[in-house]
């Protein structure tokens, strides 16, 4: 048997999502950009996916553009917005790569977070007033909705309300790629000018996101081509990919209450159980603030990698906190930012929790976790 717990690295395909894509990718193969009856045939799908979409997210169809990815998704706020605003970038020291590099790239200021891994609304505050300060106009503010790694949701709203009063010109964008399983974006985002998803994350296939990008907000695009997306992101569309993306997202939505009732007792279950079962284990972030799939534990005097592997052997997916980068093992920017000293933050698991997660998922990793710290700490 094999418990898949690595959700948040990507989910199961839905078979709504599979079953809408198929028709796209044979008799509905055209390019919904042409005139004829097959370009039609695609555009008509496109213009549904788009509409759905739209629904899912709180949004009007013209505000839906569609990217490669929930990185793409991520690069077109923060390039975009910066572009035409000039300034500086802001974001929260646990964003993703795909915002924290994009942000990087355009010269940023990074606001701190709490132990507990949510935003210092205090310490935002005060990197806004300087940077207007210094003559610094800040471009955009980006903050997440639910972090990947601890899985902590971000109060997005009390961030809009201080980036509207103390930087009222900079756009603010929201990367709920995670959040969308969980969490009903279109009330939890209302308060954001841009937000990222990716279908990948919610039972939809890889390579697809979307960026919400409301009525009157200025962007100015990354990809530039034919003029797709009104003009906001070119590229041929990829319609089985889209549809197949708005099919998981109904999906996600129609069943999003009663998951997330059931996830929370199979993870809550996982994570007492083997905070129980094994000595010194720790927890990363305030469970009370996360999202219902996310389990995230440290067990400290254990490598994180060779945990990974015998888990791996016991049939158990999970993920590390930590990324290997030039053949050093780093410990993971968001422990980091969160305090957790450099070797606790090595000895990070993370089990995340998913749509199609069982009592069995939970009971394999709650036999498997312990036997192997305890065989790597040589008991
Ligand atoms: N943002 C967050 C919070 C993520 O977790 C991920 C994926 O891991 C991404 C962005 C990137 O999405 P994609 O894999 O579609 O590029």
């Amino acid at each position: 048997m094999t418990a898949y717990l690595d959700h948040a690295a990507t989910t199961p395909l839905r078979p709504e999502a599979a079953a809408a894509m198929l028709p796209l990718l044979s008799d509905r193969f055209g390019n919904p950009s042409g005139v004829h009856s097959v370009a039609r045939a695609a555009r008509q799908a496109l213009d549904e996916a788009r509409e759905a979409v739209a629904a899912a997210l709180g949004a009007s169809p013209g505000e839906v553009v569609f990217t490669a990815s929930g990185t793409e998704a991520d690069n077109l706020a923060v390039l975009g917005a910066h572009a035409l605003g000039g300034g500086t970038a802001v974001c929260s020291a646990i964003e993703h790569h795909a915002v924290l590099h994009s942000c990087r790239a355009v010269g940023v200021r990074v606001a701190p977070v709490t132990a507990e891994g949510i935003v210092d609304l205090e310490g935002l505050a005060a990197l806004l007033d300087r940077a207007e300060q210094d003559g610094r106009d800040v471009s955009v503010v980006s903050v997440m909705l639910a972090n990947n790694e601890v899985g902590t949701v971000q109060p997005l709203g009390a961030v809009a309300e201080l980036v509207r009063a103390r930087a009222p010109r900079a756009v603010v964008h929201t990367d709920a790629v995670q959040a969308f399983a969980w969490m009903d974006v279109s009330a939890a985002a209302a308060c954001a000018d841009l937000v990222s998803v990716s279908a990948h994350k919610f039972g939809g296939p890889k390579g697809v996101g979307a960026l919400v990008v409301r009525e009157g907000v200025a962007l100015a695009p990354v990809i530039h081509g034919g003029g797709q997306e009104r003009d906001r992101r070119s590229g041929t569309h990829n319609v089985a990919g889209i549809v197949g993306m708005a099919a998981a997202m109904t999906a996600t939505v129609a069943s999003r209450e009663e998951t997330v009732v059931r996830v929370t007792r199979l993870r809550d279950r996982l994570a007492d159980g083997l905070l129980a079962a094994v000595p010194g284990a720790v927890e990363s972030g305030n469970r009370a603030a996360k999202v219902a799939g996310s389990c995230h534990l440290r067990f400290p005097g254990v490598e994180s990698e060779a945990l990974l592997v015998l888990l791996d052997e016991a049939g158990v997916c999970a993920s590390a906190g930590s990324a290997c980068a030039s053949g050093a093992l780093e410990a993971s920017h968001v422990l980091k930012a969160m305090g957790v000293p450099e070797d606790e933050a090595l000895a990070s698991l993370r089990l995340s929790l998913g749509w199609t997660s069982t009592d069995d998922d939970v009971e394999l990793a709650l036999k498997a976790v312990p036997e192997a710290v305890a065989r790597l700490r040589g008991g």
